[in-house]
C-alpha cells in the first residue's frame, strides 16, 4: 500500500482525534517529538530530532505515587499511573533500535518496571525512513537498515512523493486498517540513503574486554566537561534517580533523569564514590554503550544516532574512538 506526502497532514488529523500523536516538530528552537496540534507543526523533513523520543515511555520526571498521613497518624499511599494510549509518527529505524535496548533493560531479566511497561504497552510506533543522513549518523554501522526498523508496528519507507506502508504487528495491521480512505494499492522503489560516516566495530567488543585500563581513557576524558549533554540526548541512555518532595503530612515521589557524567550519580551515603574522576564516569558510559550492554543483552547500546556526536561540546566524538579502539592491539 502507498500512502501519498500530500494525505499525511489530514491523515494526522484523523489519528490525533482523541489521541495523543507526537511527531518530529521544531517547539522554541528545539526539535523534538511534540504533540500534534494547533502551534506544532510536522517537521517530518528532519533527519533526526536533538531530543530523543525516550520521553514518551521515560519521562523526564516521573510522578511515582504521593502519600499522606491522616488525623490518626496512618500513612497512606497512591500509586499513579499516567500512562494513556500514544503514538509516536515518525521516529527513525535508530530511534526504534533504542527502543529495543530500553525494552531490554526495563522488562526483561526477572524486572519489569511497571510504569515503563504499562506506557509501552499503549504506544503505537509508526517508523518513516529516512531518505537522506546527517553526517553525524552512522546506524548502518551499528548493524542498523535506514529504510527499515523490523519493532515498528508500521514502517513507511520514504519513495519521494509517497511512503510505502507496511504494517508489522497486528497493532500496526488494525491502525492501517483505519487508513484505508489515504492510502492506495502499489509499492514504489523506496530513496536509498546515503550515509557518509563509517565505523568498524569489528573486533571492538572483544577488544574492550582487555581494555579497562588502557590509556586511551585518560587521553579521552581530558577535555570532557562531564556536562551530561550525551546522556540527555541520547535514546538508549536511561540513569535514574528516585527522589521527594515533601510537605508536611503528604509527599510526592517521583524518579527523573540522571546523568552517569556527573560525580554525584555514584556517590554513596558514606562518602565513597567508585567513580570519583572523570576518566571512570568517560570510561563507563563508553564501555557501557559498546561492551557492558554486549555482554548482558547481545546488543550495542549505541544505535549510531550521532545525536552526542553533533552535541558534544568539546567534541568528543563516539566513533573516533571506535576508530581508536579498532586500531588498538589489545
Ligand atoms: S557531552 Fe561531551 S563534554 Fe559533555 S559529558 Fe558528554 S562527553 Fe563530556
Ligand atoms: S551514544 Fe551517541 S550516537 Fe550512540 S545512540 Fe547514544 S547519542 Fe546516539
Amino acid at each position: 500500500m502507498i500512502l501519498a506526502k500530500q494525505n499525511l497532514a489530514p491523515l494526522l488529523e484523523s489519528m490525533a482525534n482523541g489521541r495523543d500523536v507526537f511527531v518530529p516538530a521544531v517547539v522554541d528552537g528545539v526539535a523534538k517529538f511534540a504533540r500534534y496540534g494547533e502551534g506544532v507543526e510536522p517537521a517530518f523533513d528532519l533527519v533526526n530530532t536533538t531530543m530523543p523520543p525516550k520521553d514518551l515511555l521515560f519521562p523526564q520526571t516521573q510522578k511515582m505515587y504521593h502519600y499522606d498521613v491522616d488525623a490518626n497518624g496512618s500513612y497512606h499511599i497512591y500509586e499513579y499511573d499516567e500512562s494513556c494510549e500514544q503514538v509516536v509518527f515518525g521516529i527513525r529505524p535508530c530511534d526504534m533500535r533504542s527502543i529495543v535496548c530500553l525494552d531490554e533493560v526495563f522488562l526483561t531479566k526477572g524486572f519489569v518496571d511497571e510504569f515503563y511497561a504499562n506506557a509501552r504497552e499503549k504506544l503505537l510506533c509508526v517508523s518513516i525512513g529516512c531518505a537522506q543522513a546527517a553526517e553525524t549518523c552512522f546506524c548502518e554501522s551499528m548493524g542498523i537498515d535506514p529504510q527499515l526498523a523490523p519493532n515498528a508496528d508500521i514502517m513507511l519507507q520514504d519513495c519521494g512523493d509517497a511512503f510505502n506502508v507496511i504494517a508489522q504487528t497486528e497493532k500496526g495491521e488494525a491502525e492501517v486498517a483505519r487508513w484505508e480512505s489515504y492510502l492506495e494499492q502499489g509499492e514504489a522503489q523506496p530513496v536509498a540513503c546515503d550515509q557518509s560516516l563509517k565505523v568498524s566495530m569489528d573486533g571492538v567488543v572483544d577488544k574492550l574486554e582487555g581494555m579497562y585500563d588502557h590509556p586511551i581513557w585518560e587521553n579521552l576524558s581530558i577535555k570532557c566537561l562531564n556536562c551530561g549533554t550525551c546522556t540527555y540526548v541520547c535514546p538508549t541512555c536511561h540513569c535514574f534517580d528516585i527522589s521527594q518532595e515533601n510537605r508536611r503530612k503528604d509527599g510526592v515521589r517521583f524518579r527523573c533523569w540522571d546523568s552517569c557524567m556527573f560525580s554525584e550519580y555514584t556517590a554513596m551515603a558514606g562518602g565513597h564514590n567508585p567513580r570519583p574522576e572523570k576518566l571512570e564516569r568517560v570510561r563507563n558510559r563508553f564501555m557501557h554503550k559498546l561492551n557492558f550492554f554486549e555482554r548482558r543483552y547481545g546488543m550495542s547500546l549505541c544505535v549510531g544516532c550521532g545525536r552526542c556526536v553533533e552535541k558534544c561540546p568539546v567534541a568528543l566524538d563516539i566513533t573516533r574512538l571506535i576508530d581508536e579502539i579498532g586500531a588498538t592491539n589489545a
